[in-house]
């Protein structure tokens, strides 16, 4: 790893990080800001102090270690319909305290934006996809912007497709299936998989638009994907954008290097460690983690009393993260399901946030139940482990095709419903189905040993690609070098444009 302190302070590349207030966008991006620090480049992460107080201990781990790296807290105004202390989006969010939420921060960066960039006098922007105003406001005052984007290319690559040649509505029903055209891959949906906006257009579809216009009139996007992950559908995007991409993932492992960093990750303060002593008890390779993302516990009771039956039907141990489950009939019965497992040494729940990257590089974890959420699939990649897929709503049925038909590395649960966030839908996968897939990938039998092996394959060209000459090493220090050409150029007009 780099660290600055080679360059004078005047000459240093500055940046200015605008993450967004989800915790799936804003855990990498501040993984990436950090990063960009750790190669050498001046990093101010601007957010409020809420989300702030999610990361700052590790941009001070990283501010003492010597990367140039700090955290400027911006307030939200008081605003009629926006409880006070709320600054983050997640499953607790009603959908109308989010979107005056949204309108609130996007106001507020958007009016402080000129007094920043004065104050911090930023080379370039990193800006998340949902602040689409960025772009023109880095037009207005002469600097790059690259946007961060979520998701897989593939899933990308895929909704391109969707929108281009609309092949959902050739179709008579919800559940006949179609080929979506134009990729490098025979991708096969049904109607019920794919996002509503693609069928009914709302303001996610609007917003949608924004982004990605503002996407081609960015300087440039960054992905925390590899190239050995999705490299045909990299290319792909960056003939629909036209602009320049950088892959910077496997974005996790690359940044949090310590056992603190991982277990604050996401969450702010160390989780309390029973996890950590369950896990050592159990042998190499036997439990199954079981966690649906940051929007965790998105099931109504019926869903969630289907899962611990299917965890405990299944024969193998497991640690479920249960997340929050509101007072009523369904916290009863997964708190009576925790005795019966913790007496049993079957199971272990975590009710809160898990440290998730120490969960998975733990050698008695063997494999991962996932709602296919972008962070956990190049993480669990990334550590090796074989999945179960369990899409829910976004773009995750778009990468369990990736998993299950492209790379082979999954099983998946036959989920057939996309769910907007919040809200539970009508499907019920029954507990047959949990505990056949879980066995599937954790009995031992040939398929399952075909995945476990490619998904190795794979997490070794993960590991490959962030040491010094990987792809993503290589990506990162080139846009490095793209920001400094620019750089010169502005203060030396001879200076060569800079080549992607
Ligand atoms: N995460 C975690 N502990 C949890 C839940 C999530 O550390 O209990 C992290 C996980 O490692 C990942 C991110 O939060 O980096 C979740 O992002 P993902 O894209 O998987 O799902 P989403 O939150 O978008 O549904």
């Amino acid at each position: 790893m780099e660290f600055s302190g080679v360059e004078g302070e005047s000459e240093k590349l500055k940046a200015i990080f605008l993450p967004f207030i989800t915790p799936s966008h804003l855990v990498p991006v501040v993984d990436i800001a950090r990063i960009f620090a750790m190669h050498g480049v001046d990093v101010t992460i601007i957010t409020t102090p809420e989300n702030a107080a999610v990361f700052q201990s590790s941009v001070d781990r990283d501010a003492s270690r010597g990367s140039s790296i700090r955290t400027h807290h911006v307030k939200l105004p008081h605003v009629p319909g926006l409880p006070e202390g709320v600054e983050t989006i997640n499953l607790s969010t009603s959908r109308d305290t989010a979107s005056i939420l949204f309108e609130t921060l996007t106001k507020t960066l958007q009016t402080q934006f000129p007094q920043l960039f004065h104050q911090f006098k930023p080379d370039f922007i990193v800006s998340d996809m949902f602040y689409s105003w960025s772009v023109d406001a880095a037009a207005e005052f002469g600097i790059p912007r690259l946007i961060y984007v979520g998701g897989t290319y593939f899933s990308h690559c895929a909704m391109d497709s969707l929108e281009r040649f609309e092949p959902h509505k050739k179709v008579d029903s919800e559940d006949q299936s179609f080929l979506i055209p134009g990729l490098p891959y025979n991708l096969q949906m049904t109607r019920s998989q794919i996002p509503e906006r693609f069928k009914t257009p709302n303001s996610f579809s609007y917003l949608m638009k924004r982004v990605k216009e503002s996407e081609k009139r960015s300087y440039g996007s960054l992905l925390k994907s590899f190239y050995a992950f999705e490299g045909p559908y990299k290319d792909h995007y960056r003939e629909i954008m036209g602009t320049k991409i950088g892959n910077v993932g496997p974005i996790s492992s690359w940044v949090n290097r310590d056992a603190s960093d991982k277990s604050s990750r996401g969450h702010g303060k160390e989780v309390e460690e029973g996890w950590l002593s369950w896990l050592d008890s159990k042998q190499k390779g036997s439990v199954v983690y079981v966690c649906f993302g940051s929007m965790k516990n998105n099931f109504s009771g019926t869903q969630i009393a289907e899962i611990a039956h299917g965890l405990e039907d299944c024969g193998h141990d497991f640690i479920w993260v249960v997340g929050k489950i509101d007072e009523g009939q369904s916290k009863a019965l997964v708190e009576e399901f925790e005795k019966r497992v913790e007496a049993s040494k079957k199971g272990f729940l975590i009710w809160g946030w898990a440290p998730q990257l120490r969960i998975l590089e733990h050698p008695a974890v063997g494999g991962v139940v996932t709602h296919c959420g972008m962070n956990t699939v190049i993480e669990t990649v990334d550590a090796g482990l074989p999945m179960v897929t369990w899409p829910l709503f976004a773009e995750q049925f778009f990468n369990e095709r990736l998993l299950v038909d492209v790379l082979k590395v999954a099983v998946e649960v036959g989920a057939k419903e996309w769910k907007t966030w919040g809200d539970f839908g009508n499907e019920i996968v029954g507990r047959e189905k949990i505990a056949k897939a879980i066995d599937l990938l954790m009995g031992g039998g040939e398929e399952c040993e075909e995945v476990r092996r490619r998904v190795k394959a794979l997490s070794e060209e993960a590991k490959k690609a962030i040491q010094i000459g990987g792809s993503s090493y290589n990506s990162l220090k080139d846009v490095i070098q793209q920001m400094k050409t620019l750089k010169l150029q502005k203060l030396n007009p001879k200076v060569e444009e800079p080549v992607a």
